[in-house]
């Protein structure tokens, strides 16, 4: 319900200000068209409240309701009517009219969309009826030329009261279309870039690294025996220590470099322009920092934590993408199956030696 109100309250904030411009602006076309007119006083103060109160009162009555957004519908159908209702009353002189009928089909449509029309038009008829009614039917359509100015206001700030509304709108939805598209994309323990988005980018990494023939490096990396970590500290110091890589893998990187969470405690590093020994270098310093791991929150807290890394570059043998995924995977599998916190480089590769570098465990 809570989010319904919301969508309710900005619903009826949007009306708002064109509702109080098409009312009062409206006022002033309609004075101008009552004056030559025999008609009650009542009426005149009728027209003072509609034309200043109501569009305060509408939005007191929507944004103080349970359901803002039934209310605001209800009013947008009791703004009709009144139009309806002035439009008779006016003896349905041209200018004014023309202007009553659009502002409403607008209103209708701006606000509650095409299938509101109808009751739109529904309750604008009952507005002439109850007019015609009390003061009975008459036609005069001549508008005079102070009329005319007098319809100006409304002519010109109504529809651009409604355009800000539009562009604004426009704007907050394209606002949230570009923070929804960054979620799709982000891990949301890390802010690193998810699995899905981490793989797309690896596919665009491999195809650029092909083409300009620059040198590109994949690097896999995996947190050593964290199963052990939660099971000791628990998930929450488990959830904080997976932050932690993440910050210091955003630290020692480039911008251009593309950082993911592979899933659970992997993470995945593209290097673009990386040689192998770059990436390497870069890696072993990660490796080192991590290794003086300590918890943020209980600096007391001696965990022990080590990374296993598995690096391979991007070779003109590559079919795809995957083989290079591939390969770098196999190399942190050797990571792991000789001795772990190591970095180990694929075998495709042709440095001298897979196992690069080596602390006890
Ligand atoms: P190895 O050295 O072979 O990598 O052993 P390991 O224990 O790190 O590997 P394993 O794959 O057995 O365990 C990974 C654990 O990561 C298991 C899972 O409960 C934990 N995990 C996965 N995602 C999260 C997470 O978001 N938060 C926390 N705290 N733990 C997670
Ligand atoms: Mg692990």
């Amino acid at each position: 319900m809570d989010n319904k109100r919301g969508k309710g309250l900005s619903f009826a904030r949007r009306i708002y200000a064109p509702r109080a411009i098409g009312s009062g602006f409206g006022g002033l076309s309609l004075i101008a068209a009552l004056h030559p007119l025999d008609r009650p006083m009542w009426l005149w103060g009728l027209l003072l409240l509609n034309a200043l109160v109501w569009p305060h009162l509408a939005f007191q009555l929507s944004s103080r309701a349970a359901y803002p957004y039934q209310t605001e519908r209800r009013n947008i159908l009791i703004d009709s009517l009144c139009g309806g209702f002035w439009a008779a009353t006016i003896q349905f002189n041209a200018l004014p009219t023309v202007i009553i009928v659009s502002m409403m089909m607008m209103h209708n449509v701006s606000a509650a969309g095409p299938r509101f029309l109808l009751y739109g038009v529904l309750a604008q008829l009952a507005g002439v009826f109850i007019s015609l009614l009390i003061f009975g039917a008459a036609f005069t359509p001549a508008t005079t030329s102070l009329q005319v100015y007098a319809c100006l206001p409304v002519l010109i700030l109504y529809p651009l009261s409604v355009g800000m509304v539009s562009y604004r709108l426009a704007i907050t939805l394209a606002e949230h279309k570009r923070a929804l598209s960054t979620l799709s994309r982000t891990d949301s323990l890390t802010g690193l870039l998810n699995h899905g988005s981490w793989k797309d980018l690896l596919q665009l990494s491999f195809l650029q690294s092909r083409e300009s023939h620059s040198p590109a490096t994949l690097a896999l990396i995996d947190i050593d025996h964290f199963k052990q970590i939660n099971d000791t500290y628990g998930h929450i110091v488990g959830d904080c220590v997976l932050r932690q890589l993440s910050k210091e893998l955003k630290d020692s990187l480039r911008a251009q470099d593309l950082a993911g969470r592979y899933g659970g405690d992997e993470f995945c590093v593209i290097l673009p322009n990386r040689s192998l020994h770059q990436a390497q270098e870069i890696m072993e310093q990660l490796r080192q920092v991590f290794c003086n791991y300590q918890h943020a929150d209980e600096p007391q807290l001696q965990i022990s934590v080590s990374l296993s890394i598995g690096l391979a570059s991007c070779r003109p043998e590559f079919q795809n993408a995957s083989t290079w995924l591939n390969e770098a995977d196999k190399a942190l599998y050797v990571a792991k199956n000789t001795g772990r916190n190591k970095i180990s480089i694929g075998a495709a590769d042709t440095l001298p030696e897979s196992v690069l570098s080596r602390s006890p465990e």
